[in-house]
């Protein structure tokens, strides 16, 4: 019997991505208001970008 892994979770809203709605992110707020997303995976794997593009519509690592 194989071992499956499970489907990537993907985005419900594509205008936005997984990112902001990740337990792992951490939004960041420059003095010009511009918003970056931090992904805070990236500390301890490096398959996580730090600031991975956005929207990211596909994240074995997202979790609600
Ligand atoms: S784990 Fe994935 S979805 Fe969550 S913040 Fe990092 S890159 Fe974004």
């Amino acid at each position: 019997m194989n071992e499956r892994q499970p489907p990537p979770v993907r985005a419900l809203e594509p205008s936005q991505g997984l990112c902001p709605q990740c337990a792992h992110v951490r939004r960041i707020e420059s003095a010009k208001g511009s918003v970056f997303w931090m992904c805070e995976k990236s500390r301890d794997d490096p398959r996580y970008p730090r600031y991975p593009a956005q929207p990211r519509m596909v994240c074995p690592g997202f979790e609600r």
